[in-house]
């Protein structure tokens, strides 16, 4: 082994968002880091996760938008959807992102050492052959895709080997409930594929408000997707050049491919934190603070690899709070993990931030009110086939102070941004209220509801 000569003030495991972002925040403060990544710099959120999905979004709604010209007087042909054009296209502008972040990098002279690194038990850091000493190690290695252990489960493919695809599947069945199941699931059917969702339970989106899974629900069925409920597949097995897929009802589908959308794990596997004194929970995420600190002294670990929140604006900021502290003096710096808005980017999309209805009563019990909507959206006025939009506002206590917002419907992506300031605020309804509205847009129904 060679020893890499100089001591290092950070060494970060994994170039994803949580650790680029934790080591350039570091170096700008003038810290001498080191990265470690053995893949293409960016991490699962460019690589395979929110850029390429956000791309094949904006296909589907691209494809939604030009069967609706008609409805304001365009006379269109279509002449169908070259999948791997837009795969190709996409590619190139995830190997510019790649460029983009080792550029960024070299700007803020952190050093990079491509491979798999490892925690030594005195606390150094390996890879390969290089051992590295550093004040503190940043474990920010994310997650991998899993599926469940029955015969022929590897003849399907993840959200890895989806964005893999060269060709659209004709029919397909996704397996699971969750963002990637929906995500994936409205790409493929805007696409023109047949597909198959199978749920283990009785609901989708099962974290969320009942009510946004309910309206995606009934949504996905005006789409055309075949939602199969209480349903597990037993066995996958290839026949005739298709897949077939036994049922726990006995039946059984033909497709083309099965998406395993059922859920991730940690990357914490031989990385040596068991010996190197890190405890890990259960599912094998990395045990950290409200510090993002380890069970052992200067060892820390932000985004999926804790698996708090696994969204990627959460591994920066958690990142770059976490830099803010060691390496700017700021001791007070950390994440607060309340509050954190997201978007499912299924068709039509999700906004959501604070407390469901279900959570808040748990919580406030009688002291909890709430105020929905539902209405079809001007957009739809000129149209035949017409998408609902749905509004939640919980709110609770005597103030009505405003803990949850959940919208589906066109443009709930780019609506709960700005909510999120207010709830984070602790907006009232009486704030909201006071708000005036811009009209016309659905946006001005959570401001004018009663
Ligand atoms: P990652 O980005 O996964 O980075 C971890 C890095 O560590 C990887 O580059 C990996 O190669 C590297 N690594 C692994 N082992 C080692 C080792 N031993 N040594 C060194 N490096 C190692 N989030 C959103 O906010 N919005 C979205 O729209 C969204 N869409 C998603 C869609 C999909 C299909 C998926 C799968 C995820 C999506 N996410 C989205 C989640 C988001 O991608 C993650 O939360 C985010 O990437 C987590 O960042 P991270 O730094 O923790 O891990
Ligand atoms: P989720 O936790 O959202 O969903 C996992 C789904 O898999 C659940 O519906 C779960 O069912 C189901 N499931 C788990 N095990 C099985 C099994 N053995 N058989 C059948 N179904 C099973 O995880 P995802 O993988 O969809 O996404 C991972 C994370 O990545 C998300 O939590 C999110 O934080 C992030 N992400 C964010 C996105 C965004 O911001 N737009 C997009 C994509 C991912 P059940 O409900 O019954 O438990």
């Amino acid at each position: 082994m060679t020893t890499q000569d100089q001591t290092f003030d950070l060494a970060v495991l994994g170039g994803g968002s949580g650790g680029i972002a934790t080591a350039r925040r570091a170096a700008q403060y003038g810290a001498k880091v080191v990265l470690i990544e053995p893949a293409r710099l960016g991490g699962t959120c460019v690589n395979v996760g929110c850029v390429p999905k956000k791309l094949m979004w904006h296909a589907a709604q691209i494809a939604g938008t030009l069967a609706e010209a008609a409805g304001y007087g365009f006379e269109l042909s279509a002449h169908g959807h070259d999948w791997s054009t837009l795969v190709e296209r996409r590619e190139a502008y995830i190997r510019r992102l790649n460029g983009i972040y080792r550029d960024g990098l070299d700007r803020d002279r952190v050093s990079l050492v491509e491979g798999y690194g490892r925690l030594l038990p005195d606390g150094r850091v390996a890879c390969g052959d290089t051992v590295i000493a550093a004040r503190h190690v940043l474990i920010a290695t994310g997650g991998k895709p899993q599926r469940p252990t029955i015969p022929g489960a590897e003849l399907g493919i993840d959200s890895d080997g989806f964005f893999a695809l060269q060709a659209m599947p004709k029919r397909v069945a996704v397996v699971g409930a969750g963002y990637i199941a929906v995500e994936l699931c409205g790409v493929l059917r805007a696409l023109g594929a047949e597909v198959t969702l199978i749920v283990r339970g009785q609901r989708l989106l099962s974290s969320f408000d009942a009510m946004l899974g309910e309206a995606l629900s009934a949504e996905l069925v005006q789409q055309g997707v075949h939602i199969r409920y209480g349903c597990e597949v037993r066995r996958l097995e290839r026949q005739d050049g298709s897949l077939s897929a036994s049922l726990n009802d006995g039946a059984a589908i033909a497709i083309d491919t099965l998406i395993w959308a059922t859920g991730r794990r940690a990357n914490t596997e031989g990385l040596g934190l068991a010996e190197a004194g890190i405890k890990l929970d259960d599912a094998g995420h990395v045990v950290v603070d409200d510090w993002q600190d380890s069970s052992r002294e200067g060892v820390h670990a932000v985004g999926d690899v804790t698996g708090r929140v696994p969204l990627t604006p959460v591994a920066i900021a958690a990142g770059r709070r976490l830099a803010d502290r060691l390496f700017d003096g700021q001791s007070e710096r950390k994440l607060d993990y309340a509050n954190i808005a997201s978007v499912v980017f299924s068709h039509p999309p999700i906004g959501t931030v604070g407390l469901n209805e279900d959570a808040a009563r748990k919580q406030h019990g009688d002291a909890v009110k709430i105020y929905s909507t539902r209405f079809k959206a001007l957009y739809y006025g000129l149209l035949e086939h017409k998408h609902e939009t749905a509004m939640k506002l919980v709110c609770v206590g005597p103030e009505q102070k405003v803990v949850g917002v959940h919208v589906i419907g066109i443009g709930a992506d780019e609506m709960i941004q700005g909510f999120a300031v207010a709830v984070r605020m602790g907006a009232s309804k009486r704030d909201f209220d006071d708000t005036v509205a811009i009209h016309p847009t659905s946006a001005e129904e959570l401001v004018t509801m009663r």
